[in-house]
């Protein structure tokens, strides 16, 4: 178990070792949530509303959308 503090602003740092392993870079979105005690970060992944993939993503009227769905709706 590692501890942290809180700074002033209400930041915290990710060991560098969780960071490692679970991938997450600079600059890298979160999610934060909580459930009653616990707190929740995850990373953030833009995904396809249609198809769930998170390669070649865009955005179309407010949602993303992956190239493969696109070109099916162009069709
Ligand atoms: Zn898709």
């Amino acid at each position: 178990m590692i501890t942290r503090k809180l700074d002033e602003l209400g930041r915290i740092c990710l060991p560098k070792e969780m960071r490692k392993s679970l991938d997450i870079k600079e600059r890298q979105r979160l999610e934060i949530d909580f459930r009653n005690e616990t707190i929740i970060i995850r990373k953030h992944e833009d995904k396809c509303t249609f198809c769930g993939s998170t390669s070649d993503i865009s955005n179309f009227k407010e949602k993303k959308i992956c190239k493969k769905c696109l070109e099916e709706l162009c069709k």
